[in-house]
C-alpha cells in the first residue's frame, strides 16, 4: 500500500474516532443536540428591529434597549434619563415634550410646576397620575430648557414609540407643540391641532396645550379644560 495513502486512512480513522468520543462526551454531560432553525437568525434584522416585532415585551425590555443612552447629544449634560412613569397598562397616555431640570434631577417626568399642574389636571377627570401613564417625546433635559432639535428627537421617538406599543393605550393626550407636532407628524400649529381627536395609529390623540404654557398664559385654561373632558368622556366609554 502506498504509505501517503495509508497515512490518510490512519488520520481518518482517529479523527472519526476523537468525533465519536466527542458526541458521547456531550451525550453523557446531558446535551441534546443543536437547534434546529437557527440559522442566520441573528443577521435577519438588527435586535432593536427584531424586538420591535415582539408583541409580549415589557417596558422594563424597552428600558433596557434604551440603556445608558448615548445616541444624541442631550447625554453629555444630563443627570438622569427620564424614560416615563405610571400604569404600564393605561389606557390614557399623557406624552410631554421633555425633562425639564426638577425631572432631570429626579429621574421623573413632569414632577416640576408643570408637573403639579398635570397632576391637578389629571385629578380633575377623576383619575391619578398611577392609573395613566406618563412620557414625554424626549428623556434627555435640553440645556437650559431649549427646545428639542431634530436629531434629538430623531433619536429618541422610537422608543416612545416602542413604549406606545407595549402600553397598547386607548387614548393619548399630547401636551403642547413638540408632542402634538411629533406625533402627528404635522407642522400645524397647537391652537389648530388642539379641541378633537386625531389618530395616532388608529389611537385617539388629543392635544391641547402644555401645562408650562399655561402656566404663563392661565387663561388659556378653559381650552385645557375644555379637551380634557373630551378625553374623560371618551375614557368612561372603554
Ligand atoms: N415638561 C415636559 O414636557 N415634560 C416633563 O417631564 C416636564 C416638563
Amino acid at each position: 500500500m502506498d504509505p501517503q495513502q495509508d497515512l490518510s486512512r490512519d488520520s481518518f480513522r482517529r479523527l472519526v474516532a476523537g468525533l465519536r468520543r466527542h458526541l458521547e462526551e456531550e451525550r453523557e454531560s446531558g446535551f441534546e443536540g443543536w437547534p434546529l432553525g437557527v440559522k442566520n437568525e441573528t443577521k435577519q434584522k438588527p435586535a432593536g428591529e427584531r424586538a420591535d416585532l415582539c408583541q409580549d415585551r415589557t417596558l422594563a425590555e424597552v428600558r433596557q434597549e434604551l440603556g445608558e443612552c448615548q445616541r444624541c447629544k442631550l447625554h453629555r449634560k444630563r443627570k438622569h434619563i427620564v424614560f416615563g412613569s405610571g400604569n404600564p397598562k393605561a389606557k390614557l397616555v399623557f406624552v410631554g415634550e421633555g425633562p425639564g431640570r426638577d425631572e432631570d434631577i429626579q429621574g421623573e417626568p413632569f414632577v416640576g410646576q408643570a408637573g403639579k399642574l398635570l397632576t391637578r389636571i389629571i385629578e380633575a377627570i377623576q383619575l391619578t397620575r398611577e392609573e395613566v401613564y406618563i412620557a414625554n417625546i424626549i428623556k434627555c433635559r435640553p440645556p437650559e430648557n431649549r427646545n428639542p432639535e431634530p436629531d434629538e428627537i430623531a433619536a429618541c421617538e422610537p422608543f416612545l414609540v416602542r413604549q406606545l406599543k407595549v402600553i397598547q393605550p386607548k387614548l393619548i393626550c399630547a401636551l403642547g407643540t413638540f408632542a402634538a407636532q411629533t406625533l402627528l407628524q404635522t407642522a400645524e400649529k397647537i391652537s389648530a391641532l388642539r379641541g378633537k381627536f386625531h389618530s395616532y395609529q388608529g389611537i385617539l390623540l388629543m392635544p391641547t396645550y402644555h401645562p408650562a404654557y399655561l402656566l404663563r398664559n392661565p387663561n388659556y385654561k378653559r381650552e385645557v379644560w375644555e379637551d380634557v373632558k373630551k378625553v374623560k368622556a371618551e375614557y368612561e366609554k372603554l
